[in-house]
């Protein structure tokens, strides 16, 4: 039973990761041949006005993980876990306001919520109950394609099909030129990499192709961010398997990437989340601080907290969370 299964799951787990991958999903489903779980509702509509820039919403939002009819991605392992744990509450009362053009950090302990919060930003769950929107519309009430297309998620986790580096990147832009291809490469520090790999761009990339390291793969994520240049970027910890040469170049890269933006950066750099309009201190699934990082730090709560146990005798000046 478990080898029938295992394809299956291998199957339902890459379309979780292709939801975090930040590629086009209608294509991605069209390949797989797969129907995405949460259907459009019947009068669904595009996001309104994305070229005017997109705001980003949680109004009173409450989440528990997964009860089986909400999971819109479900793995059959996650299925497998449901029992175990699902309907613990995760996120409690979340208010967030990201307007058109602002970037609003989360910051706190591993475990927090953070990347709950990511995840429903893009409608890979639905909340239980208050509502996230995008330019004020309930993302209900939106086509998943128009979601998916405005709101870009980046993972830790670059994940990569077994395809070549074109595809790959493609699936964020399928009418991208080869030009823009390698500009996309280019600014996130990967064109000398795949200029040198046998194939160039025709050259087989992820599990039994060409194996590319964490900060490689992780790099290529990045390209198919700058290809696809959504209104909406959603970055959680998207730097942390780069090493120090490449992160500053990247960092730039991504810099440009989100610049005039909407974004929600959950970051362990203390340089972007200084960046941000907002910062949001998120504990135990609710936002118990919010304000700019001298704000925060006068106030001399949990993020002066998180930000002396941190800095103040750790040698890296640099990381601030889990
Ligand atoms: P953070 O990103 O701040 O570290 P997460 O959002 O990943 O926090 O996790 C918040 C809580 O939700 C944790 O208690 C975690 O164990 C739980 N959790 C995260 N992902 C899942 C999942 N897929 N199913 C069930 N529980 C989950
Ligand atoms: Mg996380």
């Amino acid at each position: 039973l478990t080898r029938m299964y295992a394809p299956l799951t291998a199957l339902a787990n890459a379309r979780v990761e292709i939801m975090s991958a930040l590629v086009s999903f209608e294509r991605v489903f069209e390949v797989l041949d797969l129907e995405p779980l949460i259907a459009d509702a019947p009068d669904a509509v595009d996001v309104p006005n994305p070229e005017a820039g997109v705001s980003v919403r949680f109004d009173d939002v409450d989440f528990a993980y997964p009860s089986a009819d909400k999971v819109s991605l479900a793995s059959l392992e996650e299925v497998a876990q449901l029992d175990s744990r699902g309907g613990q509450q995760v996120l409690h009362h979340i208010d967030l306001d990201v307007p058109a053009g602002h970037m609003v950090a989360l910051v706190g302990s591993s475990g927090a919520g953070k990347s709950t919060i990511a995840s429903l930003a893009t409608r890979l769950y639905d909340v239980d109950s208050g509502a996230v929107r995008l330019n004020g519309i309930d993302v209900r009430d939106l086509t998943s394609a128009s979601v998916h297309r405005t709101v870009g998620l980046v993972t830790q986790d670059g994940h990569l099909f077994h395809d070549t580096v074109r595809a790959n990147l493609a699936l964020a832009a399928p009418d991208a030129t080869d030009e823009q291809v390698w500009d996309a490469l280019r600014r996130a520090r990967l064109a000398d990499l795949v200029e040198s790999l046998p194939d160039g761009l025709d050259t087989v990339v992820g599990e039994r192709g060409y194996r590319l390291s964490g900060g490689e793969r992780q790099r290529m994520t990045i390209a198919r961010l700058l290809l696809a240049r959504p209104a909406v970027v959603i970055l959680d910890e998207a730097t942390a398997h780069l090493d120090s040469t490449s992160e500053a170049a990247v960092q730039e890269a991504l810099a440009e990437a989100l610049a005039g933006r909407t974004s929600i950066v959950i970051a362990h750099r203390l340089s972007t989340i200084r960046a941000a309009d907002e910062i949001a201190v998120i504990e135990a699934g609710r936002v118990v601080e919010r304000g700019d990082h001298a704000t925060l730090l006068a106030h001399g709560g949990r993020y002066a907290q998180l930000y002396r146990t941190q800095f103040g005798a750790d040698d890296d000046p640099e990381a601030l969370t889990a």
